[in-house]
């Protein structure tokens, strides 16, 4: 069978493409490999997707999940091993067979980045973690820290505020990428102090994660803090692994692509946190998805 929109990544951008691909009639399948929502699906809170007073991340991407399969969108739980673009018809080879389709809209989304700290990886899940709504609970009554200052960093501080006794958010400047309803809301909060101008060079423990050294950035001057966890919001990698070299992307590896959605390959569309743009938003993610899929329709109907 060939699909009329194969899409991959089943986070807002996708399911918003899948939406509009159901609704219009195209024949579609959407290909998820973990969990439905993306990061929407880790995040605690949302309280800016316009018609939603308060959601949590995990309700709101499986009410556009069930959207999405009420207009009928094939749904397939499975891993993309490659992508092949040069013929009229697209394939993406999964973990469960080849598909075939006239277009492709590719939403894998972006990832946490590491922070690149000495003994990151070893103590990854022995007390450093890229999630809070994963997490959190694991540090009830704790001494924590959060490294960031961006939209994630102080969304999740606030959020870690419920289990953790203290909360030391980490950043490497004095003035912040996120919201300043965010940096005041964190300001204000009890529990929640700032070490700026500082990065952390080492996580150090027995097994577990016990102290952090931290360097301040402007005098060079060396601490430790102690803490039994480390939470790690320092921005995002684009997941590009299966179209890297078959694809224009930018220096960052996001796939290059104006507000069309239109990729350098006829035929293959991008929506959301993996294409180059200014605001990675729920909200943006879902225009995205949904031009993506109009852009694939016409796209079927001139050919
Ligand atoms: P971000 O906005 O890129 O912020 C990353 C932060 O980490 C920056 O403060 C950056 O410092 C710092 N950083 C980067 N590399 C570092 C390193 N190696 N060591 C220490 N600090 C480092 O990333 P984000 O907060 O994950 O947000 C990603 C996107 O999602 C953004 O577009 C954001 O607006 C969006 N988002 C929105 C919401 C919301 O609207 N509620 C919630 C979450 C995320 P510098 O500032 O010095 O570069």
């Amino acid at each position: 069978m060939i699909y009329d929109v194969i899409i991959i990544g089943g986070g807002p951008a996708g399911l918003s493409a899948g939406l509009y691909a159901g609704r219009g009639k195209l024949n579609t399948v959407l290909i998820e490999k973990e969990t439905f929502g993306g990061q929407t699906s880790t995040t605690h809170e949302v309280e800016n997707y316009p018609g939603v007073l308060k959601v949590t991340g995990p309700e709101l991407s499986e009410t556009m999940k069930e959207q999405v399969e009420k207009f009928g969108v094939e749904i397939l739980k499975g891993d993309v091993e490659s992508v092949k673009f040069d013929d009229k018809i697209k394939k993406v080879i999964t973990s469960k067979g080849e598909l075939q389709g006239k277009t492709v809209i590719l939403a894998m989304g972006a990832k946490p980045r590491l922070a690149g700290f000495k003994n990151e990886e070893e103590f990854r899940s022995m007390g450093v973690s890229y999630c809070a709504t994963c997490d959190g609970a694991f540090f009830e009554g704790m001494d924590i820290a959060v490294i960031g200052g961006g939209d994630s960093a102080l969304t999740e501080a606030i959020f870690l505020t419920r289990f953790a006794k203290s909360i030391k958010i980490i950043h490497r400047r004095d003035e912040f990428r996120a919201a300043k309803s965010l940096v005041n809301k964190a300001k204000e909060h009890e529990k929640i102090e700032f070490i700026l101008n500082s990065v952390v060079e080492e996580a150090q423990g027995d097994g577990l994660l016990e102290k952090l050294i931290l360097k301040n950035t402007l005098t060079g001057e060396k601490s430790e803090l102690e803490v039994s966890g480390c939470f790690v919001f320092v921005g995002l990698d684009p997941i590009n692994d299966i179209i890297k070299g078959k694809i224009e992307l930018d220096e960052g590896g996001y796939v290059l692509a104006g507000e069309d959605m239109k990729t350098n390959i006829d035929g293959v569309f991008v929506a959301g946190d993996l294409r180059k743009k200014d605001l990675r938003q729920i909200i943006t993610a879902a225009s995205d998805g949904a031009i993506a899929s109009i852009m694939a329709e016409k796209f079927i109907e001139g050919h």
